[in-house]
């Protein structure tokens, strides 16, 4: 059995990581006339007035035609140079990958191999007066309405996967400005995947630069634990409200947490679960896991299996401060939720509460504890 996709995981293109070294590829790939470009402004990607879906820009649609035929070839020229830079060109890009299609037109031949497909960039809007590029060469694009939580899960799981992708890397592009080790600007290099310190005087030390791997700086993704609390037959659920949670409804869920250094991902799920909930857990299974580009963690869920004696399974919210309430469910309750929930963002509970939808992890990771159950369960009855 494969493991299922997540919203947000779907690798929808090959994203040849070898090749985004050649500046021959990446000035072939920036210009060729199948390539896409998913815009983003100020970090965040639109959505198509027409239909409601992620803005994607080609060189065949007449409209985008200006945007591309002017700011790309100029930008091309910039590459790997401080003047590629969002503060001084108005625009971040990062390339995502090739689309492999049998009709793909594109192909770059690199050690005797021919690479072929669709290549697909993100492209970050961040013009200013005093940028190169300006909002009058994205006219056409500049009044479209920016994608929101609620619209993003309601694209496809493609569409949604190379957002997440663009977002993680634009956002880390914009964010990360100045090098860590002496202060000096960062330029992308690598086709916007890599960011470069431009510190040029040798007598200037700087740890980053000078360091003999890893001399460069590399994007972020920060492991987060996300964890379903069941007991050992999986009868009970714990869920939880959370204090921060945004939106007018009640919703209850899994709880989550970042991970801290030098933690395994089964200790950081013990100690996030003693440090909101109060509970006691020692049995950690992990799941699955999912990228979650808000801005760039990786939601890695478990189970946590919590062996009930009185004591272990005891909540207490004074710890932290970061829940307003737990309790523990009947997982009968839940399956019966689940199985009425039609589709949409929230799965409606008992008493007007809700359940996370079936795009989060979270939703997924409580109908792992349903399935376990039921199986337990049909196992139980045929040992009648
Ligand atoms: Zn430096």
């Amino acid at each position: 059995m494969s493991t299922p996709v997540s919203f947000f995981g779907q690798q929808v293109l090959n994203r040849v990581s070898f090749l985004r070294c050649s500046k021959e590829f990446v000035k072939k790939s920036l210009n060729h006339d199948s390539t896409i470009f998913i815009p983003f402004i100020e970090g965040e990607a639109l959505i198509s007035p027409e239909n409601g879906n992620l803005v994607q820009l080609s060189y065949s649609t007449k409209s985008y035609q200006n945007i591309l035929s002017t700011v790309i070839p100029a930008y091309t020229t910039l590459l790997n140079s401080t003047r590629s830079r969002s503060d001084e060109s108005g625009i971040n890009l990062t390339f995502l990958g090739l689309l492999e299609e049998t009709d793909s037109t594109f192909n770059f031949e690199w050690s005797n191999i021919a690479y072929k497909g669709t290549p697909y960039f993100g492209l970050d809007i961040r013009v200013t007066d005093n940028t190169l590029f300006k909002k009058a060469d994205f006219e056409s694009i500049f009044s479209f309405p920016q994608m929101t939580r609620d619209h993003i899960f309601e694209q496809t799981n493609a569409d949604a996967s190379l957002y997440s992708q663009g977002r993680m890397y634009l956002d880390w592009l914009a964010k990360y400005k100045f090098c860590p080790g002496c202060g000096s600007k960062l330029f992308p290099v690598d086709a916007g995947t890599k960011l470069q310190c431009s510190n040029e005087n040798k007598s200037l030390h700087c740890n980053v630069r000078d360091a003999r791997v890893n001399n460069v700086c590399f994007p972020r993704t920060d492991p987060t634990v996300i964890i379903a609390m069941t007991n050992s037959d999986y009868s009970k659920c714990c869920l939880a409200r959370s204090k921060k949670r945004y939106g007018d409804f009640v919703l209850y869920s899994t709880i989550a947490g970042f991970m801290e250094p030098s933690e395994t991902i089964e200790e950081a799920c013990v100690r996030e679960i003693w440090e909101e909930t109060g509970i006691s857990c020692k049995n950690v299974d992990i799941v699955r896991s999912q990228p979650w580009p808000y801005p760039c963690s990786l939601m890695i869920g478990c189970l946590g299996i919590v062996e009930f004696n009185f004591h272990n399974e005891v909540i207490n919210l004074n710890h932290d401060d970061e829940l307003l309430d737990a309790q523990w469910f009947e997982t009968t309750e839940i399956i019966q939720a689940l199985d009425d929930y039609t589709g949409g963002i929230r799965v409606p509970f008992k008493n007007g509460t809700n359940l996370p939808g079936s795009t989060t992890i979270a939703h997924q990771l409580i109908k792992q504890v349903c399935e376990n159950y039921k199986r337990l369960r049909t196992a139980a009855a045929s040992h009648l």
